[in-house]
């Protein structure tokens, strides 16, 4: 087999799909194809592919001698187009935002794995779950993006000038990215509550030593520990009730999401009018379906007419490419090792692994979920 990896297309993209030491990793099963400066932004030079044994050639040798591509984001439609029938795509490819992108790798035959459709919870998938290692990335970042657009200080200050209180966070969605925001906000000194729809979530949130807040008017639990999708009038009703709540805080970081399904706004324009001047709002759930903050566009910085900055901030682990890499590289290298036998990629549709990451082959649409949102 052959690994290619390719600079990312996706703007704003800093991150690479194999680090060196991945390369190394993968080496006495596979050949590793490196794309020219593919790792430059996350501060893994050429130089350093080679001495882990990868060949460093131009895209289209990449693309062209790959049996597999390893990407960190759905690749643009030029790339898309250079890929030939056979070639397993993988990455995190972002399938239900991406489904004219699906419709056209499938058509021409191509087999995408994302590691959104990994079933999380199967421990022989926690290696290989990207998801986590990117959002622990984008949870950190997100505390000190917070840390860094807000005008005052985050912990208690006593100085011979006089004493500065602590600053109020919330953070709102308390998985994987919350948790990581809610640690390091605690650590910059900032007093901070964690918000969820699931019950779980208090002891969690509880136990990295922050106040738990959740709603009383809808319980989110769903199958596979994930939220379900509130209705219209559940949203609104818990929209009113954090409207209230969250007008005390200094700083709000959103991290709502639930999987497949548009991301709920949880501080409406309302909300945001309402809040102090200076206040600063972090949303991880910006991007093409929305956000959690009204108004918030992903990438950008925007202050209201009332003083409160709205971080956009959808692709954060992009901001931390190094470790971000770092980790998803050991993710990849975890499904490759899954999906290899003795040198070829073999998909077998009795394995749960691969039966959920495989969405497209042999021209089909082989993912229930897909295959729904597809229509
Ligand atoms: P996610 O990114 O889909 O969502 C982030 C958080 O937003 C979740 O905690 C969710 O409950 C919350 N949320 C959604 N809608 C909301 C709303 N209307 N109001 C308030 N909060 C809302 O989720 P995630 O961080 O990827 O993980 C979700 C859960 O899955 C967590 O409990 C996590 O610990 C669990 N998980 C388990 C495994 C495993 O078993 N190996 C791996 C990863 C995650």
């Amino acid at each position: 087999t052959t690994v290619g990896v390719v600079t990312e297309t996706a703007s704003g993209e800093r991150r690479v799909a194999l680090d060196p030491d991945a390369v190394a990793r993968l080496m006495p099963g596979a050949r590793v194809l490196v794309e020219a400066g593919a790792g430059v932004a996350a501060g893994f030079p050429d130089e350093a592919y080679r001495a882990a044994g990868a060949t460093v050639a131009s895209r289209s040798e990449v693309v062209a001698a790959s049996t597999v591509l390893a990407v960190v984001r759905c690749p643009d439609d030029a790339l898309i187009a250079s890929l030939r029938a056979g070639q397993l795509l993988l990455g995190l490819i972002d399938p239900f935002d991406n489904l004219d992108r699906i419709a056209t790798l499938a058509k021409a035959g191509i087999t995408v794995a994302a590691f959104e459709l990994l079933p999380r919870t199967l421990s022989r998938a926690q290696s290989m779950d990207a998801l986590t290692s990117q959002s622990s990335a984008a949870g950190y970042r997100a505390a000190i993006v917070a840390a860094e657009a807000f005008g005052r200080y985050f912990p208690m200050m006593i100085t011979a000038a006089g004493t500065a209180r602590p600053a109020s966070v919330i953070v709102i969605g308390a998985g994987v990215a919350g948790l990581q925001a809610i640690g390091v906000a605690k650590r910059l000194g900032a007093v901070v509550t964690g918000y969820d729809v699931r019950p779980a979530s208090r002891s969690e949130v509880e136990s990295v030593g922050a106040a738990f807040l959740t709603s009383s008017v809808a319980e989110g639990a769903a199958q596979g520990g994930y939220a379900r999708a509130m209705t219209a009038e559940e949203l609104a009703a818990q929209q009113a009730e954090l409207a209230e709540r969250l007008v005390g805080f200094d700083v709000i970081i959103t991290t709502a999401k639930v999987p497949g399904r548009p991301s709920p706004l949880l501080v409406s324009s309302e909300t945001l009018a309402a809040l102090k001047p200076g206040s600063v709002c972090v949303d991880l759930a910006a991007g093409a379906r929305g956000g959690n903050v009204a108004g918030s566009v992903d990438g950008s910085r925007i202050v209201t007419g009332n003083g409160v900055t709205v971080v956009g901030a959808g692709q954060l682990a992009a901001e931390l490419p190094t470790s971000a890499s770092q980790m998803y590289a050991r993710n990849v290298v975890a499904l490759l090792s899954s999906l290899l036998h003795d040198g070829a990629v073999v998909i077998d549709p009795s394995d749960e692994v691969h039966a959920n990451v495989v969405l497209c082959r042999d021209g089909e649409i082989v993912s229930a979920p897909i295959r729904k949102a597809l229509g």
